[in-house]
């Protein structure tokens, strides 16, 4: 057989003789002719097998070929203008691999409990590939954005000896003879890290342990944390929009075959421009309360809220200014009003939710114990981190991008559970 070729790219190869090695997606017969419909996990491809032009062994495949059987076939790259991708292979010889057993995803609907038990397989489907796609252009337009923009890459640790985000949702772990838990946000290192390189970013999982059960919460989830020194609360906005409005023209412009198969409404996607609103917490609430929803002052909001806050803005809008109580204890107190931070959500459009939570830290030593003392931190523990208000303590900004909210929002998927390889949530942990 002829050199391997990745289907995606046997448009290169016109009249061309290519092998390709894949599995089997789908057979149809009809007499004297047969298709198989191939796919290796880069394309999806039609496959003509003619009796006159093979032998009788590989003509009668047709009749032992199931799905996902794997195979190699050699043929002749054609012109096929009615066939999605333009293009069919003439099949010349076809080497069988393995032929698989019944294949338990048909081509039919299956609920969703049984496609998640069996996740390993279905992330061959057309579906969960284009997502998965899709959050990879995501990360590399992450990547890309902050390393274009001096940021340096300095990842923080899964084992933590400290909470980050409150103490409710701690994975506890034994650490040998001590206990640790599993990471909650990367920030705290971060602001230690942009004290030695001014700009940085870290990229990683992140655990909590959700106990509510919901569509946009995982228990282990990938986050993207820049912290930047001297940024005050609307740099960060700045930037914090920047950004995302760069993934979405990235996705748009290098993902469209997979926007395709998602049926996404790009025209949605299209209006995600700058600027995008700033509401403070204050105005957020009175949108609230002017839609006639009974909201108590000073409490987060919940799914429902921020989709009726969201409703009259095509892009993704950003509330500051929020309620002391309901935020970490690193947020930066407003020196005009101490009820205040200076923290920021970002909320997409249609419904998707938070995407972004951050913040300006607390600089001053004092405020930011007499927080720590406040939530009965062991200020022992934040010992290292109260280090970096005795030297050289600067102004600072930072936020944290969900990726998999990113990831469900930008592919038009409710749920999040698609958005990541292998979901892990209050009631799965296999496959
Ligand atoms: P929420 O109120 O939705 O629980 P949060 O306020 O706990 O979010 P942050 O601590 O600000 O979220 O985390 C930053 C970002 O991480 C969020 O904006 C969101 O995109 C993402 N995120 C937070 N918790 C989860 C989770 N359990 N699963 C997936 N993504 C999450
Ligand atoms: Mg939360």
């Amino acid at each position: 057989m002829v050199k391997h070729t990745l289907a995606k790219n046997i448009d290169k190869h016109l009249n061309e003789t290519v092998t390709l090695k894949g599995w089997v997606y789908n057979i149809r017969k009809s007499g004297k002719i047969w298709f198989l419909i191939f796919r290796d996990g880069t394309e999806f491809i039609q496959c003509v097998i003619l009796k006159d032009e093979v032998s009788s062994e590989v003509f009668d495949l047709k009749n032992t070929l199931t799905q996902e059987s794997s195979l190699a076939i050699e043929g002749v790259v054609q012109k096929a203008p009615r066939q999605k991708f333009g293009y069919e292979i003439l099949v010349k010889n076809i080497k069988v691999m393995q032929i698989a057993e019944e294949y338990p995803i048909s081509l039919k609907e299956h609920g969703i409990e049984f496609l998640l038990d069996n996740r390993h397989l279905w992330l061959r489907s057309k579906k969960q590939n284009a997502i998965l796609r899709i959050r990879h252009e995501i990360i590399k337009a992450s990547r890309n954005f902050f390393d274009d923009r001096d940021f340096t890459l300095i990842d923080s640790p899964m084992f933590t000896p400290n909470a980050s985000e409150g103490t409710t949702t701690l994975f506890k772990t034994k650490y040998f003879d001590q206990d640790a838990y599993l990471t909650q946000s990367g920030q705290l290192y971060s602001e230690a890290g942009i004290m030695g390189f001014n700009k940085t970013y870290c990229f990683g999982p992140i655990f909590r342990a959700e106990k509510s059960k919901t569509r946009r919460h995982l228990t282990e989830f990938w986050m993207i944390e820049p912290e930047m020194a001297f940024y005050d609360i609307n740099d960060n906005m700045d930037l914090a929009e920047e950004f995302v409005r760069y993934i979405v023209e990235q996705v748009l412009k290098n993902r469209k075959k997979e926007l395709e198969i998602l049926e996404r409404d790009t025209s949605k996607l299209e209006k995600i421009t700058l600027p995008f609103p700033r509401i403070t917490y204050d105005e957020a609430v009175k949108i609230l309360q002017d839609n006639g929803r009974d909201f108590k002052w000073g409490d987060d909001f919940g799914a429902p809220d921020e989709t009726l806050i969201t409703k009259k803005f095509d892009t993704p809008i950003m509330i500051h200014h929020w309620p002391a109580e309901t935020k970490a204890f690193y947020m930066k107190r407003d020196e005009n009003d101490d009820k205040f931070v200076l923290g920021v959500d970002m909320i997409a459009p249609e419904g998707y939710g938070e995407i972004i939570g951050g913040s300006q830290r607390e600089e001053d030593i004092d405020l930011l114990l007499s927080r720590i003392k406040k939530e009965n931190l062991s200020e022992e523990m934040y010992n290292w981190y109260i280090d970096l208000r005795r030297y050289g303590s600067v102004p600072h900004s930072g936020f944290g991008l969900g990726l998999e909210r990113t990831v469900s929002w930008i592919c038009g998927n409710q749920h999040i559970r698609e958005a990541i390889p292998w979901p892990r949530t209050i009631t799965r942990l296999k496959p």
